[in-house]
């Protein structure tokens, strides 16, 4: 027998098969997983078993990085004012479930129906900053900026930024920095709805990443690290 909540907050003993075991989600699927161990994830406010997760394998991990990385090297082509069309969905369906999303946060992580509300309400602040991202990409120009001059700007790779709206949380960065063994390194910090990928004691990004950095934006599954836009200016003689 398990302990769960029920929905109104009382503790239920059930048969441990009535405790939904969860399913990885790889490719695009999700997969059942029958003969991987599990571990139970409890309701911090009530100590109860509310699912059992299974216990990835090398081998599972490897799969879902491989599928992620295939998928981003066609992803990256589509322009981004297609890309983007997938967040407006994805946002207007998390607004159509915040009360919902919210339920699973307090069950999850032990907040208040209202803490976790709000938890939402930052998310979609994310996807809002992420769905503006076409109007941050384009240079400038200008025509005959002197005689027989025209100007534009264009946006090249610098140094390599982090864009927290577009993490998964995977945590490839920091098992690279890690392999690695640079020094600072990557780390989670937080938990639940508002876990987060970050530098250790407030470090640089440039100190968390290292000699990986070239590594963690190629293996990135969303490009939340990339490399920076650096304007550049162009001057091109028109021969006017
Ligand atoms: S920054 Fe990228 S690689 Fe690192 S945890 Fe976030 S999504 Fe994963």
């Amino acid at each position: 027998m398990e302990v769960m909540s029920s929905p109104e907050g009382q503790l239920l003993l059930v048969p441990r098969s009535a405790v939904p075991t969860l399913r990885f989600f790889i490719n695009g699927r999700w997969e059942d997983a029958p003969d991987r161990e599990t571990a139970p994830v409890t309701n911090p406010a009530s100590g109860s078993i509310i699912a059992q997760v299974p216990l990835a394998s090398a081998e599972d991990a490897a799969r879902a990085v491989v599928a992620a990385h295939q998928a981003f090297l066609q992803w990256r082509d589509v322009p981004a004012v297609e890309r983007v069309q997938v967040l407006f969905r994805y946002k207007t369906l998390v607004e159509q479930n915040v009360n919902a999303i919210a339920r699973l946060i307090c069950e999850e992580s032990g907040k208040t129906l209202d803490e976790a509300r709000g938890s939402v309400r930052r998310g979609i602040l994310r996807i809002d900053e992420a769905c503006a991202v076409p109007s941050l990409m384009p240079g400038e120009s200008v025509e005959s900026v002197s005689k027989g001059i025209d100007r534009y700007s264009l946006r090249q790779p610098a140094g390599v930024i982090f864009e927290p709206g577009k993490c998964i949380t995977c945590g490839i960065c920091v098992e690279l920095a890690s392999q690695a063994r640079v020094p600072l390194g990557m780390t989670f910090i937080g938990r639940g709805f508002d876990l987060k990928i970050g530098v250790p004691l407030d470090g640089q990004l440039a100190d968390g990443l290292q000699q990986v950095a070239e590594d963690c934006v190629k293996h990135c599954p969303t490009g939340a690290l990339t490399f920076e836009d650096e304007s550049k200016n162009v001057i091109k003689n028109t021969g006017l």
